[in-house]
This record gives C-alpha cells, structure tokens and sequence, in this order.
C-alpha cells in the first residue's frame, strides 16, 4: 500500500508528538519522534513517503499538492490541540479526496472514542507509535491492535486500551533518510545536521501534569539503537537528540549506551533528564560519551507544589543536581511549569529567583496545560478551569490556557514573558553566551533563537 506519515501544514511552527502539541518557543523545530519511531514499522511492509509540512514550510495548498504527487491510499498523520481547528479541516479534505486517515496526537489521547465520533473523516486514532497497531490496521486485522480507538466495518467505534505492562520494545531502524534534510532546528546542538533518536518509550515516574506519566515505560534493545546510530553515522550525523524524556531510569543500561558511544567517539549530543537520576558515574559516562547539555525540570521553587504534582524531589536536591552537572562540564537548561492554580506573583518571582540561583545556561517555562488523559486534566475540570469542550491549548505561551487562584490569564501572559526578559537579558547572561559559543553555527542558531524568543515575550 502506498502510505503517506504526515506532519500537516500549520499557521504557526507547531510542535506536534509524542503525544504534547504546542507553539515552538523560539524557532526550534526538531524530528517528530512518533512519525520517525513508525516510520521503521510501516517501511519493512509498505511503499512509504514522509511529509513534514512544518519542516518545509508548506501551505496548505502547497501541500496538498505534494500529497497529490504521492497519491497515497492512507494516511497516517500527526495532529495536536495546539492546531486542531486546522488539522481537522486539513485532512478531512484529504480523505474527500478517498484516502484513509490514521492519525496520532495528544488531541486524540483520552476522549478518541469521542472525537472519532465527531470527525467521519478519521478511520482511527493510535495511541500508541512503538507497536504493530498501524501495520493492523491498515490491514484491517483488528483482532491483536492494543492501544488504539477504530471504527469496524459495521461502523461501530471500538478503543482498545490493553495494560502497557510490557518492560522492552523493539522496531525496525526509523527511516530518517525519508526526513526531509533541512528544516529542522535545534537551539542547543552544536552542529546543524542532527538526528533525533528514542532509546525508551514514556516514563516511570507519576508527575501528575505530564502526559508521558501515562504511556508505560519501556526500553528499546540497546543494540536496535547503536543499529540506527550508526547507520546515522554512516550518512554523515554527528550530532544526537535523545528524546527519551528521562535518560538514565535503567542506569547500567545507559551506562552501557554511554560505553558504546564513548566508543565510538566521534558524536555529541543532548538529553533530557531528572534531577533525582543524575549521580556523578552517569555524569561523567555521559560527558565522556559527547554529552554536552542536559535538560532538567526543575518545575517549581516551592516544595508543596513539587509534592502536590507528585515530581518526587525537594527543591534542595534540584539545586545539588544542578551543581553536579555543571562540575561535570555540562550545559544545563531548566524547564520549569508555571501557571499550576496556586501559582501567585510571589511564588512566580521565587521561580525565576531559582532560576537565576542555578545558573542555568537557558530556561525553559512552560504554561500548565489541562493535558489529555492525566491526573491534572481531571482536577481542572473539577476545579472548573477547563470545560471537556476545550481542546485547544499551548503550553508554549502564546496564551494562557488556565487562570489560577489569583491570577487571570492576561496577568499570566504578562508575568511570564517578563520572566523571559528577565531572564535572557542580563548583561551577565549573554557574556556568558557569547564566551560559551563553540562555532559558527552555534552563534548564529543562538542570535536566531534568542531573537525569536524575545519576540514572543516582548
Ligand atoms: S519525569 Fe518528566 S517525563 Fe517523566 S512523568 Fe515526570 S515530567 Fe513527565
């Protein structure tokens, strides 16, 4: 079957996987990691395309007429709450023109047995990019599809929500050749071609506002991930983003990952991270494996809040972490969620007085959002601060989605994009950039996204 893995054209640049959909916050764009992950499962059976509006900049015209050029029979597409309105115009033009539509996104993870309900044109919604749930039902054997909502012939809508109790997965080596080359951003790679890679699918831990909390854990074999690391390397990448959302949860086998790629010796790269994971022999295993920054959340300054959402670490051990990792040589960037229901003026100046504290290389804030399928999700709607109706929202910032106990949504807006200003511009801040830049590239990716950050929080 000829199948289409689509990323869809958007007004804005739309960061839509791994089950999160928002606004990029500067200009960064990196892989869709769930179309990259599927992309090896549907190329071993299917004649398959990639297109990545976003990355290519395409129109909606533009790309329905590259679409058209590939006359796919299905469709297998990315959508997000970020970008609903559009996607659901968007494709269901598409299967007016009698193709089948799949599609994966957080708008869909939760109510798809309803949103199926209201969209004719989707034949089914995967909640799941790491099985053989899309090679199933594109060929319409419905018996084993575990994590999926699908309608059956009799036009009935079935959600298959098995227990995501499997501890490893495997799948075939994602086609990153089928990418387009150019277009994606990364503001903290070093080098311009990189690859983003996933060593583990969602995550052990329970943060009770983060949809990856939700999917399982599991691992990939780490030989399947040095297979598709070296066949990147062979085409010339040498610089990685692991998506995995907490790297080093199995210690020795990242240390093993590590081992391999010191090996190797010849990538650099990023990761996320916790806190609470980040001793010094993983540390030290990364740095000498090419590690050069490290994403941590930090989340909050007060420790009610990080036990109220259940992150499991005290602000204290942030700030020792932190430390840690910048003895090691590390960049670090800090994320953090503002705009929870207690959040107040004070206790988002105590946030950015943490931020400044840590010494970060660059902070990250993000806008608490009423995620589909998670704990958080269903206290707002008992508190009364998000309808079942809402489906629209962008914790990038460029709205607030929620108000909190003592803040409306506009003063909201207002104080974090005066965090942002006052956090990227201190004179210390950019001297210590501007020292810190490693090459052309790198200074040029910093003005441009630096710029495109201060834009959005002017
Ligand atoms: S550790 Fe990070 S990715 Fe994992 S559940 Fe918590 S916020 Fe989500």
């Amino acid at each position: 079957m000829r199948v289409l893995l689509l990323n869809p054209p958007g007004e804005r640049v739309y960061i839509r996987d791994y089950f999160c959909s928002k606004t990029s916050k500067s200009n960064y764009l990196f892989h869709p990691v769930d179309l990259l992950v599927l992309s090896g499962t549907l190329a071993e059976e299917h004649e398959l395309s990639v297109l990545d509006c976003i990355a290519e900049g395409l129109s909606p015209r533009a790309a329905e007429a590259r679409i058209d050029t590939v006359a796919p029979e299905a469709v297998v597409s990315l959508v997000g709450s970020v970008s609903w309105e559009e996607d659901r115009v968007f494709l269901a033009r598409q299967a007016r023109r009698g193709r089948r539509i799949l599609a994966i996104g957080d708008v869909l993870h939760g109510d798809a047995a309803l949103r199926l309900a209201e969209e004719p044109w989707l034949e089914a919604a995967l909640d799941d990019f790491a099985n053989e749930d899309v090679i199933k039902l594109l060929a319409g054997e419905h018996a084993g599809v575990q994590q999926a909502t699908f309608r059956v012939p009799s036009g009935e809508i079935v959600t298959r929500e098995e227990p995501r109790s499997a501890k490893s997965f495997r799948v075939p080596r994602p086609r990153h050749e089928l990418f387009p080359s150019r277009g994606y951003r990364f503001s903290f790679s070093r080098k311009k071609t990189f690859a983003t890679v996933l060593t583990d699918y969602g995550c052990p831990y329970p943060c009770s506002f983060c949809v990856i909390s939700t999917l399982g854990f599991r691992v990939r074999a780490v030989e399947d991930v040095l297979e598709e690391i070296d066949a990147l390397r062979a085409a010339g990448v040498r610089e990685l983003f692991f998506m995995d959302q907490t790297f080093g949860v199995q210690e020795q086998r990242a240390l093993e990952l590590c081992a391999a790629l010191e090996e190797r010796g010849d990538l650099s790269w990023t990761a996320f991270s916790r806190p609470d994971r980040v001793g010094d022999e993983l540390l030290s295993a990364m740095a000498r494996a090419g590690c050069h920054t490290l994403i941590m959340g930090v989340e909050s300054a007060s420790d009610e809040l990080l036990a109220l959402y259940e992150k499991g670490y005290t602000v204290s051990l942030v700030v020792e972490a932190f430390a840690r990792v910048r003895r090691h040589g590390l960049r670090t960037v800090g994320t953090f969620i503002i705009g929870l229901p207690e959040e107040s003026e004070a206790s988002l100046r105590a946030t950015l007085e943490l931020a400044l504290k840590l010494e970060l290389d660059f902070m990250s804030l993000n806008m608490a959002v009423p995620r589909f399928g998670t704990p958080f999700r269903a206290r707002a709607l008992d508190l009364g601060l998000t309808g079942s109706n809402d489906l629209v929202m962008d914790q990038a910032g460029t709205q607030a989605t929620l108000s909190t106990s003592t803040l409306d949504r506009a003063t909201m807006l207002r104080l974090k994009k005066r965090m942002v200003r006052r956090f990227y511009l201190r004179p210390s801040f950019l001297g210590r950039r501007l020292l810190a830049v490693g090459s052309w590239h790198e200074a040029l990716a910093q003005v441009r996204e630096g710029l495109a950050l201060l834009r959005r929080n002017a």
